[in-house]
């Protein structure tokens, strides 16, 4: 993926909501040639995903990433997944398929390690046995299978599991965009290119604990 990127105005913007409206229409008539007799359903819920992605665009600021001719795609938004993608036609055929806002943002926690000891935190606080790597990554399938299309990779502190960051990304294929949530910790620019080669499409990364925070309570336990 090309490294620019730049807001959708004008032409652009009206050229993109053209290209997905008719990107659209094509998997609706995907749907209908699978299941004919949902012909009906399908349109009402095409009619009403169109209203829908008008109101949300009309508040929403596009992004494009990359170039066209490199294969460049559009976020609507954080966690709308990119355009186009498997991810979101996955999200689109289960949209015509049941009309119902589905769940579809999941957060796997790859371990409850940290170098930070906040004292609010969840996974310092109850460290749990790492699940094994094989666990692991049926669980990603499983995401997948019930339609986990925005896919969060975080901790604890990912950036010191990353052979366990590596396998749920080696275990996700094109259903799920995948993002990373991290405070930074271990990433270089080797680590980054390793893991955009892998998969992640985007990193969040929170502000760094303060050395007060850190150091306000004996650091958790955990496993080895
Ligand atoms: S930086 Fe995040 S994961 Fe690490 S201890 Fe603090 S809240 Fe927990």
């Amino acid at each position: 993926m090309a490294k620019t990127f730049s807001p959708l105005r004008g032409l652009e913007l009206r050229s993109f909501r053209a290209r997905m409206a008719a990107w659209a229409v094509g998997i609706f008539c995907d749907e209908v040639r699978r299941s004919p007799g949902s012909a009906g359903k399908a349109l009402r819920g095409m009619w009403r995903l169109g209203r829908l992605t008008d109101v949300y665009l009309s508040a929403a600021k596009p992004v494009r990433f990359g170039r066209p001719a490199e294969g460049g795609c559009v976020k609507a938004g954080l966690y709308v997944p990119r355009w186009p993608s498997d991810a979101l036609a996955g999200r689109v055929r289960r949209w015509l398929r049941s009309q119902q806002v589905h769940h579809e943002q999941v957060t796997l926690s790859v371990t409850d390690e940290c170098p930070y000891r906040c004292p609010h935190c969840f996974n310092a606080r109850r460290p749990a046995a790492p699940m094994p790597l094989s666990r692991l990554k049926e669980l990603v399938k499983e995401i997948q299978d019930i339609g986990g299309s925005f896919l969060n990779i975080g901790g604890g502190e990912p950036g010191v599991a990353m052979d366990r960051t590596l396998a749920v990304l080696e275990a996700a294929d094109g259903r799920s965009e995948v993002w990373l949530n991290t405070t930074g910790f271990n990433m270089d620019a080797r680590a980054a290119r390793t893991l955009t080669d892998a998969g992640v499409f985007g990193v969040r990364v929170s502000t760094r604990p303060s050395r007060a925070s850190r150091t306000s309570r004996p650091p958790g336990r955990f496993p080895s």
